[in-house]
C-alpha cells in the first residue's frame, strides 16, 4: 500500500501528490490527520471550512469506491501509525511552505525513516516552487514586478488526473468529528461553502464574464468583480493548474485585447500568491517579525479601545467599518478594503500589524499565512515591496473613489442606510448635530485622519532614524 497524506490539498483531481501516489503499482490509502498542534492555531470559521471540505473529499472517495482514513494526534506519531496499520512502504504528500508546516514535515519524515517507510513530497499548491524563480543573487525576489515577469513567461503544468477507483485502496474511514467534538464554538462569520463543486461553479461563472471586467472592476467592493476563490485556494478544493487552465481558455476566447489584458490582470494576482509563498518559505520568521528592518523599533501604541473599535467596525470611518463588518459576517473581505482597514490600523491607529494579523487569522475563512502576513506587512510598510511609509490611505477619499454610491457601505453598516453618499463620505467633516440627525446610532470618527497621518509619518521617520529631534 501507499499512503497519500492530505493536508491543504482537499481534492482528488488536479492533485499532484495524489496522482504521484496513484502512479505506483500499490493501492493508495487516502489519509487526513487531525493534528492538535495545527488545530491549536485554527479558529472556528476555518475549522468549519475544513470539516466541510473533508466531508466533500470523503464523499468523492466513496464515489470512487474508497474512503478517507482519519487519524487524530501529532502528525509525527499518527502518520507512521497509519502507514504501519496498512503495511505501507511509502507516504506521499504535497509541500506546504510555512515554517510550522516545514517543522512538522521534517518530524514526520524522520519518524517514517526510522520505521523504514519512504517519505516523498511533491510541489502542488503553487505552479513554481520556492527556489525556482530567483534573481541573479539571492534565493527569492523581493520586488513583485520582477517576479511576475518570470512567473508569467514560465510554462505551466497541465492539471493532474484524478485517480481511478482501482488505484485506490478498499478502506473504510472513521466518521468525521463535529466542531464541538474538536472543542470549537460555532463560528461568528457564516462560513463559505468550501467544496470542489462550489469552487468549480465559482470558477466557471467568473471565467464566463467577470474575468473580462476584472481589470476595471476588481477595486470596487460593491461589484462582485473578483473570483472569491481564495477560500478554495486556501483549502485546496480546486487545483492551481485547473484554475490556470480555465483562465487560459478564457484568454483564448477573449473578444478584444482589453479582455485578454483583463485575464492577464487576474493571472497577475495569482502570481502574488506565489510571490508571498516564496517570501515566506525563505523568511519563516516574518510571521512574527518585520521583513524590513528599521533602525529603531516602530513605536506602536497599546490602545485596547481603539483595537476593539476597529475589530467591531465602530471607528466612525464608514468604509473601514463596512470592511470590518463584512469580515465578521462572511469570513471574507474585499481586497481593496483589506488594504484600507490594514492601513487604518497600522497608520491612523498606529497599532502593531501583528494585532491586525491575529484578528484576520481568527476571522478569515481564507486565512493563508503567506498572503496574510504579506498583506499586513505590505500595509504596515514593514514588508517586502511594501507600501511606502509616507503613503497613508485617506479612508474618506478611498470610500468616495471605490464605493462612490456608498452601496457597499450601506450593505454592511445599516445605521447609514438612510444617509446619502455625500453624507457618508463626508462623515468625518460633519458637525456633531448633523451626524446625530442623519444616523444617531453610528459613531463619530474615533480619530482625526489628517492628524493621525502626520503622527504616523513622524513615527516611521523616527524608526528610520530620520527624525530631526
Ligand atoms: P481575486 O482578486 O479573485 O484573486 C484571485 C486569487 O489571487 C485570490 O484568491 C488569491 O489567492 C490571489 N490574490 C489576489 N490578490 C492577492 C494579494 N494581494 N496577495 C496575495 N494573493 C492574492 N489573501 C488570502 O488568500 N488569504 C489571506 O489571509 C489574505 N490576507 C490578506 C490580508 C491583508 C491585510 C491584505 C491587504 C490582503 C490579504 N490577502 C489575503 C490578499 C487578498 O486580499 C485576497 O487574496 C483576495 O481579496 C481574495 O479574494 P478573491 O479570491 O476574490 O481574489
Amino acid at each position: 500500500m501507499i499512503v497519500h497524506w492530505h493536508r491543504r490539498d482537499l481534492r482528488t483531481s488536479d492533485n499532484r501528490g495524489l496522482a504521484r501516489a496513484a502512479a505506483s503499482d500499490d493501492p493508495v490509502v487516502p489519509l487526513f490527520v487531525l493534528d492538535p498542534t495545527v488545530l491549536e492555531h485554527a479558529s472556528p470559521v476555518r475549522v468549519a471550512c475544513l470539516l466541510e471540505a473533508l466531508s466533500d473529499l470523503r464523499a468523492r472517495y466513496r464515489d470512487l469506491g474508497s474512503d478517507l482514513v482519519l487519524a487524530e494526534g501529532e502528525a509525527s506519531g499518527a502518520v507512521p501509525e497509519v502507514a504501519a496499520a496498512y503495511d505501507a512502504d511509502r507516504v506521499v504528500w504535497s509541500e506546504d511552505y510555512s515554517g510550522l508546516a516545514q517543522d512538522r514535515d521534517r518530524a514526520v519524515r524522520a519518524a517514517l525513516e526510522d520505521d523504514g517507510v519512504a517519505a516523498e513530497s511533491v510541489h502542488d499548491a503553487i505552479h513554481h516552487e520556492p527556489g525556482s524563480i530567483t534573481p541573479n543573487q539571492g534565493d527569492h525576489y523581493s520586488v513583485f514586478s520582477y517576479f511576475w515577469k518570470k512567473w508569467r513567461d514560465r510554462e505551466k503544468r497541465t492539471p493532474a488526473d484524478e485517480p481511478d477507483g482501482d488505484e485506490l485502496a478498499d478502506v473504510t474511514g472513521e466518521s468525521l468529528p463535529s466542531l464541538a467534538d474538536l472543542g470549537f464554538d460555532e463560528p461568528e462569520p457564516t462560513p463559505p461553502t468550501v467544496t470542489t463543486a462550489a469552487a468549480r461553479d465559482r470558477l466557471e461563472a467568473f471565467c464566463s464574464g467577470p474575468i473580462y471586467r476584472y481589470a476595471e472592476e476588481r477595486d470596487y467592493p460593491a461589484t462582485d468583480g473578483t473570483s472569491r476563490l481564495s477560500p478554495h485556494l486556501k483549502w485546496g478544493t480546486i487545483g492551481p493548474r485547473e484554475l490556470y487552465a480555465a483562465t487560459e481558455r478564457a484568454a483564448e476566447q477573449a473578444e478584444s485585447d482589453a479582455d485578454r489584458e483583463s485575464v492577464r490582470a487576474f493571472q497577475r494576482q495569482l502570481a502574488w500568491r506565489e510571490f508571498y509563498a516564496h517570501v515566506l518559505a525563505f523568511n519563516p520568521e516574518t510571521v512574527t517579525q518585520n521583513f524590513s528592518g528599521y533602525a529603531e523599533p516602530i513605536e506602536w501604541r497599546d490602545e485596547q479601545d481603539a483595537l476593539e473599535a476597529w475589530q467591531a467596525g465602530e471607528t466612525g470611518y464608514p468604509i473601514v467599518d463596512a470592511g470590518m463588518r463584512q469580515l465578521r459576517a462572511e469570513g471574507w473581505m474585499h481586497n481593496r478594503v483589506r488594504m484600507l482597514v490594514a492601513s487604518f490600523l497600522t497608520k491612523d491607529l498606529l497599532l502593531d500589524w501583528r494585532e491586525g494579523y491575529a484578528w484576520f487569522r481568527r476571522m478569515l475563512a481564507d486565512h493563508d499565512t503567506a498572503n496574510d502576513v504579506g498583506g499586513w506587512q505590505w500595509a504596515a510598510s514593514t514588508g517586502t515591496d511594501a507600501q511606502p511609509y509616507f503613503r497613508v490611505f485617506n479612508p474618506m477619499k478611498q470610500g468616495r473613489e471605490y464605493d462612490p454610491d456608498a452601496e457597499y457601505i450601506r450593505e454592511y453598516v445599516p445605521e447609514l442606510a438612510d444617509a446619502t453618499a455625500d453624507e457618508i463620505h463626508g462623515w468625518h467633516d460633519l458637525e456633531a448635530a448633523a451626524r446625530d440627525r442623519i444616523a444617531p446610532a453610528y459613531p463619530a470618527p474615533i480619530v482625526d485622519h489628517a492628524e493621525r497621518r502626520e503622527r504616523a509619518i513622524e513615527t516611521f521617520e523616527r524608526a528610520r532614524g530620520e527624525s530631526s529631534e
